[in-house]
Parts: C-alpha cells; structure tokens; sequence
C-alpha cells in the first residue's frame, strides 16, 4: 500500500480532516466510502470511468509549451495543462463523472450539489443529463444574480435550481442548504461536493477523481522532456485542481508544488480568500481544515474577484500539505489576476477563467526566477469565456 491509499482509508492529513457531521450523515458517509473502495476494486468500474473520460471528456488534455509566456517571464519554460480543453470547459468535470457512476453503483436517482459561480452546478448537471439522474442544484441568490447564464446552462441541462436567501446568499450558504437537504434525502439522494472539501470520504473521492490531470502530466512529462518538471503551480479555491495535479508527485522531493491562493484586494479580513496564508485551524462543511474566521470562530467574509476562489475554506489534505512544507501557499491580487488573465490570451492565445490567471501571474513570477533549462508546468484549469463579461467591466472596452 502507497501513501496516498493509506491516507484515503482513515480520512485524516495529518490532524486535518475527519467527520464533523450530524449522525443522521455518518451512514449515508459509510455507504458512499464502502461503495468508493467496492468501486476501485472493480475493473468495470475503472474501465468505465476511464472510457467516459475519454470519450465523452475528452481526454487526455494537451500538454501545451507556451513559447511567448516563457519569453515573457525569462527564465524557466512554461508548459500549461489544458483542463481548458475538458467538456464543459474545466476540471471540474472530471469529478462529477467519477460520482454519477458512484451514484448509480449506491442505486440512488437523485443528486443534489452546492455551486457558486456555476461552474460545478454545470459540471454536474452535465453528467446527470448524461446518466439520467435527477439533478437539483442549491446556488445563492446574490449568485444567481451574477451568474443568471449559468442558471439558464443547468435548466437547459434539466436541473432544478434551488435559490438560497439565507446569509450572505453564496456558496457558504448554497453549501449549508445543500448539507440540510442531504439530511432529509440522504436515503435515495446522492450529494455530489464540487470540491476536495466536506468530510470524509469526500476529499480522497475528489481528489482520487482528479488525479488523472497529474497522471497525464507525469506521463506527458516523461515523453516530451524525457523527466519531472522543476515546478507545478495551480489555483486553490477548495483544491481540487490542484490536489489532482499535486497529488501524483507529493512523493517526488525534487519537484516543487506551489498553489496560489486568492490575494484578491488586501491583507484586511473581508478582502481575500488566502485561507492557507491568512487562515487557522478551525471546522467548516464537515471536516477539520484551515479557516478563515473571527475571534469567535464565525467564518469570514471574504471576496476575490475570481468566484471560484472566493471560499473562506480549504480542503483538509491542502492545511496537512501547508503544515507539513510540501506545499508552497501564496496568494495574487485580483488586480494581478487580471493582467494575468490579458497576458495569456494576447500571448498564447488562450483565454484562461479568472481562477486560473492567479495561478499563471504566481507562475511567472517563480519562472523568472529559475534557470533556461527547467520546466514550469500551470494546472490550466479552466477556460474563460465564462469570465468575459466580468473582464469586461473591470477593463472597459479596450480600445
Ligand atoms: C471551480 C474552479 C476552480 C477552483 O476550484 P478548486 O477546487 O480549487 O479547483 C479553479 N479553476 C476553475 C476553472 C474552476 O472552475
């Protein structure tokens, strides 16, 4: 037995993790973790996942040099990780794949989900229109908002969305309303967590979901460059991008591991999303991880402009990985994510979603700082046209 098994059977990274819940969810946590480990010993099961992602995913995503970004930084050559190229745009997809099937193996025909910005309701709408489930998705009303055409995507879909009123009416909130459902449905209803959040068994199921980015990397790595990269910088919001690269090299020294976290508008609480950086350890959504919160305990407000960082949270493996130094945690300003965000569409001719340019402007700041003949790889995590419009209030017209 590897490390990353031992670590996904007993639930905790370090002190970090566990199951903070009510009773009535430690059976249904049972259950999905006895149907999760029955799975992965089933070769059907893994050739059914690996057959959906290639087939109608699309994998394996490219592993793309940058040529003009690597010019640009002056140092180490930059390669990016097309999770743009995945269906519906991101890595997120990936995942909720891997728990429809989960879904179907338990006999269950209902799966709720929580969503901030859209992007994981979509990604899960996407794979119940796939396998027929009924879908219901709880979303905030100030994100309903901001997100109406994400809205329209999952009805298109043909799921329910359930807008939140309570609280500060976003993903927090969607969050607790999903987690309150569960509850009540737990029997016949399947809760697909968007990220390497929650308790367990939810944050080795992610991130077990995500590892193929880091096992395609790996193997791309060794055919093209003939060995590891140097450096793998991703984004964190929860951390299932970047634990999905991260996690098929935490046991290669020589590879360094940094993700970058959401600097958003200043240091003040209530201006970022740096859990890792500005956070300490407290429970959220389920498990024991690194917080963001007041004297009191009570969760922080916090805001990027990037909506899928904008999470006072952070997956448990993430706090373990911080604690113990294998992981390098900063955060990048949204104003430097926007330029970010310019530089790779005018040099690559990619458009990158707004989570992803934090993890391209920390990318060439280390890149300038490394040697011509070393490799930098980015977790490109989404693409952008989602953010488009968004970009375009914050930068005018542009002419
Ligand atoms: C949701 C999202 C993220 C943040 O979520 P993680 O779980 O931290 O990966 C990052 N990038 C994109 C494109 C996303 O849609």
């Amino acid at each position: 037995m590897n490390m990353n098994e031992q670590r996904q059977i007993d639930g905790w990274f370090g002190e970090f993790g566990g199951r903070y819940v009510p009773e009535t969810l430690v059976a249904a946590l049972d259950q999905l973790a006895d149907a999760w480990a029955e799975a992965r010993s089933d070769p059907d099961f893994e050739r059914g996942f690996r057959d959906l992602l290639r087939h109608y995913v699309g994998r394996a995503t490219p592993l793309t040099y940058a040529p003009r970004l690597t010019e640009h930084a002056g140092g180490a050559s930059i390669w990016l990780k097309r999770e743009d190229l995945a269906h519906t745009g991101a890595h997120k997809i990936n995942n909720t794949i891997g728990q429809a099937l989960l879904t179907r193996r338990m006999g269950k025909q209902r799966v709720i989900a929580e969503t901030g910005a859209g992007q994981h309701g979509v990604a899960t709408a996407t794979a119940c229109a796939r396998f027929g489930l009924d879908c219901e998705v709880y979303m905030g009303a100030e994100d309903v908002r901001r997100q109406s055409l994400n809205v329209f995507r999952m009805k298109l879909l043909g799921a329910k969305v359930n807008v939140v009123e309570d609280g500060s009416r976003t993903l927090k909130d969607a969050t607790n309303a999903a987690m309150r459902d569960w509850m009540e449905s737990v029997d016949h209803t399947h809760y697909i967590i968007g990220s390497v959040v929650g308790p367990h068994p939810f944050p080795s199921l992610v991130r077990s979901f995500q590892s193929v980015i880091g096992r395609e990397t790996r193997e791309q790595c060794m055919e093209v460059l003939g060995r590891l990269p140097d450096r793998i910088v991703a984004c964190v919001g929860g951390g299932s991008n970047a634990a999905g690269i991260f996690t098929e090299f935490i046991d290669d020294p020589e590879v360094a591991l940094v993700g970058i976290e959401a600097g958003g508008r200043g240091e003040s609480s209530g201006d970022h999303a740096s859990t890792l950086v500005h956070g300490e350890p407290g429970v959220l959504h389920g498990s024991r991880s690194i917080v963001l919160q007041d004297h009191d305990g009570q969760t922080a407000d916090v805001h990027s402009c990037s909506a899928g960082l904008d999470y006072p949270g952070v997956g448990p493996e993430h706090a373990h990985w911080h604690t113990s130094g294998r992981v390098e945690y900063r955060g990048v300003s949204d104003e430097r994510a926007i330029e970010a965000f310019c530089l790779l569409s005018e040099l690559e001719g990619c458009i990158p979603a707004l989570e992803t340019a934090h993890a391209i402007a920390g990318a060439v700041d280390d890149a300038a700082t490394m040697d011509p003949d070393q490799h930098l790889v980015i977790n490109l995590s989404g693409r952008g046209d989602k953010d488009a419009e968004e970009a375009r209030r914050l930068l005018g017209d542009l002419d």
